[in-house]
């Protein structure tokens, strides 16, 4: 049992469903979710109901902690390629795979392996 992880939303205990009600008459109490592995907010939530939660609760302290966005980013033509492809229908013709500048709109060509390589881009920055 002590390797299983507990929910981290702060109302996980309250919501009452029959998997959380733990324990003998006359002691059963309704408890936080306990798992060996969870599905949300990185492996810290047992659902989006409590990874909302702790975000309601945190969001603001969150923010101040690690640092507001207070200025908008510019995505500009050197780091806006995508990868795309055309889907070729007839038999033996492979699809056809190219980078888009969603900018510019300009297409360059790229190869399956390429296009399947999620480090390789040719952006140049953020
Ligand atoms: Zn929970």
């Amino acid at each position: 049992m002590s390797d299983l992880k507990l929910c981290q939303g702060p109302e996980c205990h309250t919501y009452s469903t029959q998997d959380r009600l733990k324990g003998t008459k006359p002691n059963k109490t309704y408890q936080t979710r306990r798992r060996s592995s969870f599905y949300y907010g990185g492996g810290n939530f047992c659902d989006m109901r409590c990874q909302s939660d702790w975000i309601n609760k945190n969001i603001e302290h969150a923010l101040n902690h690690f640092g507001r966005t207070t200025e908008a980013k510019h995505l500009t033509e050197d780091n806006a390629w995508t990868k795309d492809y055309d889907w070729r229908h007839s038999m033996g013709e492979s699809h056809r795979y190219y980078f888009l500048n969603t900018i510019t709109k300009e297409q360059r060509p790229l190869t399956e392996e390429q296009y399947n390589d999620t480090s390789y881009t040719i952006n140049t920055g953020e």
